[in-house]
């Protein structure tokens, strides 16, 4: 077998130009600010894409950039002003911020009302109990690329590697919220071989490049990977070997132009929702 791909830029292509008519509908574009502590090339160059795309679709959208060395009291002042300000509906931090900053008193900082990119603990506690609330956008767009694609998680044996508050535990959650029967492994499971062997979906979200190896996956399983590794020639990777994967697997994420873009896409949708539920409270 040889999978078909789960297109990632594809997908997020239809899921922006969904929002066009939505943002249309509006009495004034949605506001976006994303916040970028230190200079962490990665950081620096995911906030480089989120804020093309935010100007692509028309979004009032404030990039704020602050050196290393700014203090935990200033960034939470700077959250509270955001906070505040009537004509910001998503307010997003960007990760990891400087070690002398607690990331935990950042995430709760931000009014859960904006927090658009669904790490406040009250979007995680909705998204446990099944309710209405920010989803944060990693394991959103996964959930997007299945459902756009017709991959039905109902009854599969699912397994996500990984079970960071980010991305690993939220996509178990979605899943099982789908009917999937999840299994969630991480740095601690005995026997991670076996337990991909058996799944019908395999989610790698764990940072460690090719770990998942092709000949582990089962015969018409999809595979979703999350992983983003930069290799010393400077190509990027996920934590799937992905061409023998791909012998076996019926559905197949590359990396990059898989899960990558969903994600920028997904933040701009949530967005979009804050503004729809701001305005409507009036
Ligand atoms: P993280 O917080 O470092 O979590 C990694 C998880 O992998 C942990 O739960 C860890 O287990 C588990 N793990 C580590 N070694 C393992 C092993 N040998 N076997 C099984 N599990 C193992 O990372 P993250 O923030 O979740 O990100 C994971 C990956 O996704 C990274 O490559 C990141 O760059 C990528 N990412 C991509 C996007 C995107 O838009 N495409 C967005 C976010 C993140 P323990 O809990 O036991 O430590």
């Amino acid at each position: 077998m040889s999978a078909r791909i789960l297109d990632g830029k594809a997908i997020s292509a239809e899921v922006v130009a969904s929002l066009a008519p939505r943002i249309a509908a509006l009495s004034r574009p949605p506001g976006l600010a994303v916040v970028l502590v230190g200079d962490d090339p990665a950081s620096a160059v995911y906030v480089r894409h989120k804020s093309k795309m935010a100007t692509r679709l028309g979004l009032s959208h404030q990039q704020i950039t602050h050196p290393a060395s700014l203090s935990e009291a200033d960034l939470l002042a700077e959250i509270a002003r955001l906070n505040a300000d009537p004509l910001v509906d998503g307010i997003l931090v960007q990760f990891p911020v400087p070690k002398h900053i607690d990331r935990l008193k950042v995430l709760d900082a931000i009014d859960p009302d904006k927090d658009v990119d669904g790490l406040h603990v009250v979007s995680a506690g909705l998204l446990s109990q099944k309710r209405p609330g920010f989803v944060s956008c990693t394991p959103a767009g996964v959930m997007e690329l299945l459902s756009r694609t017709g991959v039905s998680p109902r009854g599969a044996d699912a397994l996500v590697i990984g079970r960071s508050d980010l991305v690993g535990r939220p996509i178990a959650r979605l899943l099982e919220h789908a009917d999937a029967t999840v299994t969630v492994a991480h740095s601690r499971t005995r026997d991670l071989a076996a337990h991909v062997r058996r799944a019908d979906i395999v989610v790698a979200a764990v940072g460690v490049p090719g770990m998942v190896k092709g000949e582990w996956i089962k015969e018409g399983a999809v595979v979703l990977d999350v992983g983003v590794n930069r290799m010393p020639d400077g190509k990027l990777v996920g934590d799937v070997e992905y061409a023998p994967a791909a012998l076996r697997a019926a559905w197949i994420t590359p990396v990059p132009g898989g899960v990558g873009p969903m994600t920028i896409a997904m933040l701009m949708a949530n967005t979009v929702l804050s503004a729809e539920r701001r305005l409507a409270r009036g």
